[in-house]
């Protein structure tokens, strides 16, 4: 700035006179006084290209009538194309007076007619400084509806953003598909490679807290397991509070290359879900390194989560809710409402394509002695690790499920007699095997098993296997219990094993 002052104090500004006779040249340089330094350019040595490219510029341009009407239009378009020089155009007292939308047209803003006398120089200079800086006001709004402009483009694409955030988010009440259109919608604002979740739901008696992880795509178990030791230290970091278990899920399941990444392979950023005062869970995004958000694309985000926040919310409770209408509340498995809906739709199938199907009846064998001896909280806790063997040791495809008390059914397509008799020969042992502990007692019960089968091509009606089940069941017990029972038609000979 200072250099600037002491340079300008110093050196005179430049002028240029193109094609002025030495009269003119000495009138304007007295009418300017010793502020300004003239170059003369004479007629037949008009600055070119080189020169109207230098880096000084003349605030102005002094170009006498007949000089400037002997150019041709190019070098004319060449000097008019100088944005920082105004230029004068002079007229000879003789000289037809030029029409002002000629003078305009022909780039000049201000016309002095000869003689130059000293205020008529200096008017003219003094209106092209008007003009210069009337040019740069006009500059700078410009800049400044540009800019404003910029903003106005990239709050739209914010607002652009949010919603599409919101549509996709609402769009689906499932929590494992919301997290999938997550992953594209945010990566319209960060290069987000995956998308994984933590949920967790405090028990209220104990406030320990059961976790589900949500993992983007199905990895290879090391993979899988810094993915799964990340999340659960996100989660304690964010108040889970002490963890009971957790049970992992993938939101995109088919194996694809980035699933191969770790948490070191990229930028990670990790985000509370709150919803009504509450943290119940965090998102943890595995990003592009290098990249940084500006202020207001932060802001963005932030409100793009919390709305993700809420659609999660909602779809956990819904999904909580569905496996309350679906589930036994002791047991967790599947109650006999969801079996009677599966066993319509596995029989229908069955005839359809004609394949096996098998079903187990277990049933505790003195049972109301274990509530009477040990209290009805052990008779709970036998039943919950019943359901747990259950589930254990099915296929997802087969259905176990509590039919009532303290009877089970287990529902297997294409299982033959012979396969579901060993399943049920497997569960019989590991509930007999299985030691309980309670108020310093220790005791073990035992299962009496009915299985029942239709083989592939063989015709039924839709409760048969039930009651055929039911009465291999009965029979077991009759036999003495802690047996199992193959349903076998009136007459023949029942297969029995214990
Ligand atoms: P059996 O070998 O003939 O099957 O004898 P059992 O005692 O198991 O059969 P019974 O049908 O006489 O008794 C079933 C008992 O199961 C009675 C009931 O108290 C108990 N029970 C049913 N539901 C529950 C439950 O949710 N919790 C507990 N603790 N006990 C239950
Ligand atoms: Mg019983
Ligand atoms: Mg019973």
């Amino acid at each position: 700035m200072l250099k600037q002052t002491i340079k300008r104090g110093k050196r005179p500004e430049l002028m240029w006179g193109l094609g002025l006779d030495d009269s003119l040249a000495g009138q304007i340089a007295q009418g300017v006084g010793p502020g300004f330094h003239i170059r003369n350019f004479p007629a037949d040595s008009l600055p070119r290209a080189r020169e109207l490219s230098q880096e000084e510029k003349p605030c102005a341009a002094w170009v006498p009538w007949s000089v400037w009407s002997a150019l041709s239009e190019q070098r004319r378009q060449e000097y008019r194309a100088q944005e920082n020089t105004q230029r004068i155009l002079i007229q000879d007292t003789g000289d037809e007076p030029l029409e002002m939308d000629t003078v305009l047209a022909e780039g000049f803003l201000t016309v002095v007619r000869t003689p130059l006398t000293r205020p008529k120089v200096q008017d003219a200079v003094f209106r092209a400084r008007e003009v210069t800086s009337m040019y740069s006001d006009i500059y700078r709004m410009t800049e400044e509806i540009l800019l404003e402009r910029e903003l106005l483009a990239r709050k739209t694409d914010q607002l652009m953003f949010l919603n599409k955030i919101l549509a996709s988010a609402t769009e689906s009440l499932d929590p494992a598909t919301i997290l999938l259109n997550a992953k594209d919608t945010l990566s319209l604002v960060l290069p987000v490679k995956m998308v994984h979740a933590a949920f967790w739901t405090r028990q209220q008696d104990s406030g320990v807290a059961d976790v589900e992880l949500f993992l983007n795509g199905k990895m290879i178990p090391d993979t899988e397991s810094l993915w799964v030791e990340h999340l659960m230290a996100s989660a304690a970091e964010m108040g889970s509070g002490p963890v009971n278990g957790f049970n992992i899920l993938h939101t995109d399941p088919a194996r694809r290359p980035e699933f191969s990444l770790t948490p070191k392979d990229g930028k990670l950023v990790t985000m509370p879900l709150t919803a009504a005062h509450e943290t119940f869970g965090c998102l943890v995004l595995l990003c592009e390194p290098d990249y940084r958000l500006g202020r207001d694309q932060v802001e963005t985000f932030r409100s793009a989560v919390n709305h993700l926040g809420l659609a999660l919310r909602n779809a956990l409770i819904f999904k909580e809710v569905k496996l309350r209408a679906d589930r036994d509340g002791l047991t967790r498995i599947y109650n006999r409402h969801s079996f009677d809906e599966r066993l319509i739709y596995e029989i229908k199938r069955r005839r359809r394509y004609n394949h096996d199907l098998s079903l187990l009846m277990v049933d505790l064998d003195h049972f109301k002695q274990v509530n009477d001896t040990y209290g009805h909280k052990a008779g709970d806790m036998v039943l919950r690790k019943v359901g747990e063997i259950l589930t254990e040791t099915f296929r997802t495809t087969d259905l176990a499920a509590r039919y009532g008390g303290e009877e089970f059914v287990v529902l297997l397509p294409h299982t033959s007699e012979e396969a579901a008799w060993k399943l049920a020969e497997r569960i019989r042992e590991s509930i007999q095997g299985c030691v309980f502990r309670f108020d310093g007692h220790e005791f073990s019960v035992t299962a009496s098993i009915g299985v029942a089968s239709v083989e592939a091509g063989a015709l039924t009606r839709d409760d048969d296997l039930l009651i055929k089940a039911d009465k291999a069941l009965y029979k077991a017990k009759n036999n003495g219990r802690n047996m199992v029972v193959i349903s076998r038609p009136e007459g023949a000979a029942q297969a029995v094993t214990n």
